[in-house]
């Protein structure tokens, strides 16, 4: 029986447990593990920034019966630039969240990447918060097997058409002369993101991020990918009221 586990994990929740333990989920490669870190609050441990929220870490965890306790954790990447900024913490948060309640214990290597690539460009700001959150979720869609069929026009297979409408219920898109039945999800965006979405759908995590969208189309694009994801997973992310609060601008008095 295997006494031992070495595994790299990000850590996607932390609760107090007793007087000086706390509780830590560690989102792997493999799924979510939770694992017991005795001491961890107590002032001085030296496990305590490594078992924070948001940290990634390679954790030595020892199994007994069917718990897990940390043995020993080395730090392989804390997101320093996240930890002071609270649109990023309020958006890894949300990531958190959709994470917790949509991934399964099946392998799923590529959805660690995922959140990791975006922690990244949070932590380094180098790309717009939005534009991370829109990707995140759009991606997170496609790598649990619910992504929308871009490829062409349902209607007759055009590849790009001047004015594409983005179909939340069905999943796809069509041009807008194609369209019989308009419906109050459809999106009716400009080419440019349906371009965004066909390049977050289907390019490798190498370039996952790199690209640029302004003005009205980054406001389609991320209105588009929340409601696409929040109509598909039929769910209520109270993260995402959250994040909501915290970002978007206030109405002046
Ligand atoms: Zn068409």
């Amino acid at each position: 029986m295997q006494t031992h586990l070495n595994i790299k994990g990000l850590v996607i929740r932390e609760t107090a447990f007793q007087d000086a333990d706390k509780i830590i989920e560690l989102f792997t490669e493999d799924g979510i593990r939770t694992v017991r870190v005795r001491s961890a609050r107590k002032p001085g441990s030296k496990y305590a920034a490594v078992t924070q929220l948001f940290s990634y870490g390679e954790f030595c965890l020892r199994c007994s019966g069917d718990r897990l306790f940390l043995d020993s954790a080395v730090s392989l990447n804390l997101f320093f630039g996240i930890r002071n900024d609270l649109d990023a913490l309020a958006l890894a948060s949300y990531f958190a969240e959709l994470i917790r309640r949509t991934v399964t214990n099946q392998p799923q290597p590529q959805l660690l990447r995922l959140y990791l690539l975006a922690l990244h460009h949070l932590s380094e700001h180098s790309r717009p918060v939005p534009l991370v959150k829109a990707i995140f979720e759009l991606r997170l869609m496609t790598e649990i097997g619910m992504m929308p069929n871009l490829v062409c026009c349902q209607e007759c297979m055009t590849y790009l058409p001047k004015h594409p409408i983005l179909r939340i219920r069905f999943a796809d898109f069509v041009c807008r002369e194609c369209r019989a039945m308009p419906d109050s999800k459809d999106r009716d965006v400009p080419q440019a993101v349906l371009l965004a979405a066909r390049h977050v759908v289907f390019s490798e995590f190498d370039r996952l991020f790199q690209f640029r969208l302004k003005g009205r189309s980054a406001d389609a694009f991320g209105e588009y990918t929340e409601q696409y994801l929040l109509h598909q997973l039929g769910m209520h992310f109270p993260t995402l009221d959250f994040y909501h609060e915290q970002c978007d601008p206030q109405p002046e008095f």
